[in-house]
């Protein structure tokens, strides 16, 4: 028998594979110690590289918002929302040229 701890790793995961909240949308090379990285699309839209192994235990369900989850998000972005149009409005000045 072959046990190789390091060869077939790649097996088990896949382009459309979901671990908890990550869908893997495609292969993102290799890390520094050459675990093979997927990239992950987040249920809340973010992306995240994942190594097959975390996937595969179950290490590594989201791209990080799961562990942000005791900040609750119920808020209303009130204050994200405004400072955004405020950037926006003064980004965007209107022209007073009089033609
Ligand atoms: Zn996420």
């Amino acid at each position: 028998m072959h046990v190789s701890s390091e060869a077939p790793m790649l097996e088990g995961v896949g382009i459309g594979n979901r671990y908890g909240r990550l869908v893997v949308i495609g292969s993102s090379g290799l890390d520094a110690h050459r675990n093979r990285l997927w990239l992950c699309l987040c249920d809340c839209g973010n992306t995240a590289q994942a190594r097959t192994t975390e996937l595969r235990r179950g290490s590594r369900k989201s791209c990080g918002c799961l562990r942000l989850g005791r900040v609750k998000r119920r808020r209303k972005k009130s204050i994200d929302t405004r400072a955004l149009n405020r950037f926006l409005s003064g980004g965007l000045s209107k022209p007073k040229n009089r033609i």
